[in-house]
């Protein structure tokens, strides 16, 4: 299975893609965790990025171009992947085509999940995050708060910097600006299939599974 899952933040990516990632026993490449990762371990990168980040803006293509390449061409994709995050402009999204081609990789499915905007903003206000597996929780529900311990794994909760709403909004509005166009040049370019995110995530999961027909 290879495929790219495509929406606004808050859709529902991450969170299919750790399902599918189990399921099917293929690697979760998630653009954002990698820079996460790299600014919680100090790297040049990770300085580079973090303010980016946390004023909701796009990292400069040709930094998350090598990243991707690199991260394709290792043992680890070999035998599939789920790209999370990636490609966000039509620079990355041409980059991107180009690779899996030179990789004969052209059957690599775009799986745009869709969701209302006010639904989106909710959701990642109140959304907590795992910060040892970056886990999503959301907040009030089971008496989770920022701060307390990860159900799963006694981690700690907390609220991504760019979840506050007024980041949220800042981001969404990169993504209509700059992100959005890109299913068109795929839609162009290569095979799309749109599924509705607003469905329980198990519904969201079963309706990926049965229209990539695995
Ligand atoms: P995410 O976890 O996918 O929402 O990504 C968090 C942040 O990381 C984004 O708001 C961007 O600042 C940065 N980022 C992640 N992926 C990309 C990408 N493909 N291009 C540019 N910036 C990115």
């Amino acid at each position: 299975m290879r495929i790219i899952l495509f929406g606004p933040p808050g859709v529902g990516k991450g969170t299919q893609a750790r399902l599918l990632s189990t399921t099917h026993g293929i690697p979760h490449i998630s653009t954002g965790d990698m820079l996460r990762t790299a600014v919680a371990e100090g790297t040049e990168l990770g300085r580079k990025a973090k303010s980016i980040m946390d004023a909701g803006q796009l990292v400069p293509d040709d930094v998350m171009i090598g990243i991707v390449r690199d991260v394709l061409a290792s043992p680890r994709a070999a035998n599939g992947f789920i790209l999370d995050g990636f490609p966000r402009t039509i620079q990355q999204a041409h980059a991107l085509t180009e690779l899996l081609h030179a990789m004969k990789l052209d059957d690599t499915v775009v799986v745009n999940l869709q969701v209302d905007e006010e639904e989106i903003v909710r959701r990642l206000r109140s959304r907590l995050t795992c910060d040892r597996t970056g886990k999503v929780y959301t907040s009030g529900t089971e008496g989770l708060t920022p701060g307390g311990p990860c159900p799963d794994c006694g981690g700690t909760l907390v609220q991504r910097e760019d979840d506050r709403e007024e980041t949220v909004r800042k981001r969404l509005g990169v993504y209509h600006q700059t992100t959005e166009p890109v299913i068109e040049y795929f839609r162009a370019n290569g095979r799309v299939v749109t599924i509705d995110g607003t469905a329980p995530i198990e519904s969201v999961n079963r309706a990926i599974t049965s229209l990539l027909g695995d």
